[in-house]
């Protein structure tokens, strides 16, 4: 079992606080839109500062301790779109820029999002590549002092609301990992359209839309991290991607477990209490499990990255393992609660289809798969 110090236990306390006052639900309900309100309260809180040098603004937060935080937010927010763009916004471009930006990208980008002033987003995803990103087509043509984008990304997650995305394009024609750059793009530039928010099934309050890029000139101190050197960037956004945004899962998890349990309490059937009946323990003894090996793989991978440890097969299970587990605890919550599980009212529906999305972002369940057997030398 983990032990946390003082300090770690304040922050997460103050997360706690700061989550119950939070006015969510409804807007998720009704897929109203990114709920802007919550999302101020969010920013005074300080988290999106978290994990970055104090020399920008940021609170130092090494990466254990911020996804301690982010557990909270999970488990304490009731609207899983605004942790889900919370956390979009903290990796895609926050820690890229802190890993990799320079200091001209830090000092214009960097203390505006540690203050929560700007919402930033990353473009990966294409209409005709998906899980094999690496073959986007996106191109970035150098001019003058200038590169030239061209293309167009889909589901970008904060698209419509962000002021800075980072595209990754092709700098290369010839293709392969090292012909792909990354360029941090601010949505106000000519030749820059976001596209008109994506309905979907979950994380409905995170707004999602395509881009275009139709002659987009950006300059060339925008390139992060080196020309063709996107790969790189991308493998390091993703590991922090999955700690960050899947120990909100795990937090959300606890809170729909303990939901869970407590209903199996109070609900009688036949004279007793449902919980009492070993189809309904057995269920909540594999959320329990499942939430608890989530947990202690994404804790565990975080500590073994941060000591300079090699992740890449514990990050791909982390994923796999904490999205899967997700989908089975609200399919079992729903079943535990029974015909209440189904209504809107109890919010479980709700969750099954953000927990769904999980098996699908940051790389599928099969891609994570064939990473880890490639790693095993299959
Ligand atoms: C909620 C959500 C948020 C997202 N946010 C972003 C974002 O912010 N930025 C961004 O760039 N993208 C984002 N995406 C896109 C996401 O990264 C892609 O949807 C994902 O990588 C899969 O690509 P695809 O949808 O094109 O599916 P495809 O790659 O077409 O895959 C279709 C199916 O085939 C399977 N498959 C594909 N190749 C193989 C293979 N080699 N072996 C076995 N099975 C395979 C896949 O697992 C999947 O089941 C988001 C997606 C969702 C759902």
């Amino acid at each position: 079992m983990r032990t946390w110090t003082k300090d770690q236990l304040a922050l997460r306390d103050g997360m706690e606080r700061v989550c119950r006052d939070l006015a969510v639900g409804e807007h998720d309900a009704a897929g109203s839109g990114f709920p802007w309100d919550a999302w101020k309260s969010l920013r005074a809180s300080g988290i999106m500062s978290l994990p970055f040098d104090p020399a920008w603004g940021g609170a130092g937060a090494d990466l254990p301790t911020t996804m301690y935080v982010l557990e909270a937010l999970g488990k304490g927010c009731r609207d899983g779109g605004l942790s889900f763009s919370v956390a979009t916004t903290l990796c895609s471009t926050g820690v890229l820029l802190q890993h990799f930006g320079t200091e001209a990208q830090k000092d214009r980008y960097l203390t505006r999002l540690c203050a929560g002033e700007l919402i930033g987003a990353h473009a990966i995803s294409e209409p005709d590549t998906g899980s094999d990103a690496l073959s986007m087509r996106t191109t970035a043509v150098r001019d003058g002092d200038h590169f030239v984008l061209n293309g167009s990304k889909s589901f970008v997650s904060n698209g419509p609301i962000a002021d800075v995305v980072v595209v990754y394009a092709r700098t290369r024609p010839e293709g392969g990992p090292l012909g792909i750059t990354a360029f941090l793009v601010d949505t106000q530039t000519p030749g820059f359209t976001a596209g008109q928010p994506i309905k979907k099934m979950g994380l409905t309050s995170s707004p999602m839309s395509e881009l275009f890029l139709d002659d987009c000139r950006v300059p060339a101190d925008r390139v992060i991290g080196g020309v063709g050197r996107g790969y790189l960037l991308l493998e390091h956004v993703m590991t922090h991607e999955i700690l960050c945004s899947f120990i909100i899962n795990v937090g959300e998890m606890q809170h729909r477990f303990e939901r869970c349990l407590e209903y199996a309490r109070i609900r009688t059937q036949f004279g007793k209490p449902i919980g009492s009946y070993q189809a309904i323990s057995h269920k909540l003894v594999d959320m329990r499990i499942r939430l608890e090996t989530a947990r202690r793989w994404l804790y565990d991978t975080a500590e073994r990255l941060v000591a300079g440890q090699n992740v890449t097969m514990d990050v791909a299970i982390s994923k796999l393992l904490t999205s899967e587990a997700n989908v089975a605890s609200g399919l079992a919550a729903i079943q535990i609660f029974g015909g209440n599980g189904y209504m809107s009212e109890y919010g479980l529906d709700r969750e099954l289809a953000d927990a769904v999305g999980s098996t699908i972002y940051s790389g599928t369940t099969e891609i994570q798969y064939n990473r880890i057997s490639s790693l095993l030398g299959l």
